[in-house]
């Protein structure tokens, strides 16, 4: 059973629903103030978050400089 952690933006609160489709907006009401506003924080499907930033590749290490490069006087 997917679960979904919701926070609201209005008073706070952080509740969890069950649901086994897509969130919509209508579902996204807060329990406590009724406010139509409230955030997914969590899915509990893996394949169902959001890829908001693109993976980027670690950083690759700077290259080791040559002591004795071309160009440099020796
Ligand atoms: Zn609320």
């Amino acid at each position: 059973m997917p679960t979904f952690d919701l926070h609201c933006t209005t008073c706070g609160l952080d509740f969890e629903i069950f649901q086994q489709r897509i969130l919509r907006d209508e579902d996204r009401v807060c329990i406590d103030c009724g406010a139509p506003n409230a955030e997914v924080v969590i899915s509990g499907f893996q394949t169902t978050r959001p890829s908001r930033a693109p993976r980027t590749p670690p950083a690759a290490p700077p290259l080791p400089r040559a002591p004795y490069g071309p160009g440099n006087p020796h």
